[in-house]
């Protein structure tokens, strides 16, 4: 018999997740050490970066997790255009030792995706469960339930109606598969059993 074990999802981790790009972008990988009482990173007691490694304490009085940065010179997208030879940062992973991006954050460790043994939401489903995934995320971003079988939301007020129009094309080519066939009572009615992110626009 197959042995069951719970997927964890990068979804479910987000919170508890430091990004390489955005200390970056902040300018905090400089010369000198900076210590940052961080607001973004609620679950860590103190941050101290600085150009060559990041220091991490989980608790007041625990130890320090120390995770060395590597630079390397390469193409960086930066809205429309390409900067080509740009110095970028990466973590690197201290259970691998292979460059990263972002790091999750166990109890008292930080590791690399694939270390963690994290998986996207969308390593984990079929086609049809990748449509019904869609599709429900344009429904909640129009303020309606995560269940195909409900009529679809109204246009919310603010957004402009060739907006909703597309939106509503779009949500309509996804569920049209799983209308039909065999199988069109169980898509109707079922509800994700992970997380949906919706994108929320930035005010
Ligand atoms: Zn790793």
């Amino acid at each position: 018999m197959r042995k069951k074990c719970k997927i964890r999802f990068v979804e479910d981790f987000l919170s508890r997740s430091i990004d390489v790009r955005e200390l970056h972008y902040a300018r905090l990988l400089g010369e000198h050490p900076v210590s940052i009482p961080s607001p973004h990173h609620p679950w860590l007691s103190s941050l101290e970066t600085d150009r060559i490694s990041v220091r991490i304490r989980f608790t007041p009085d625990s130890e320090w997790v120390y995770v060395p940065l590597r630079w390397i010179r390469s193409a960086l997208r930066q809205g429309r255009q390409m900067n080509w030879d740009r110095w970028r940062p990466y973590f690197v992973c201290p259970f691998c030792r292979r460059r990263a991006e972002k790091l999750y954050a166990g109890k008292d460790f930080v590791a690399c995706r694939k270390c963690g043994g994290l998986r996207y939401v969308s390593q984990t489903l079929g086609s049809n469960a990748k449509r019904h995934r869609q599709a429900l995320k344009i429904r909640l971003r129009l303020g309606g339930k995560p269940v195909i079988a409900d009529p679809f939301p109204k246009c919310p007020e603010g957004m402009q109606k060739r907006v909703y129009a597309r939106m509503k094309a779009r949500a309509e080519q996804y569920e049209l598969p799983l209308r039909v066939g065999r199988y069109r009572k169980y898509w109707a009615w079922r509800r994700p059993g992970y997380p949906v992110l919706i994108k929320i626009p930035r005010i």
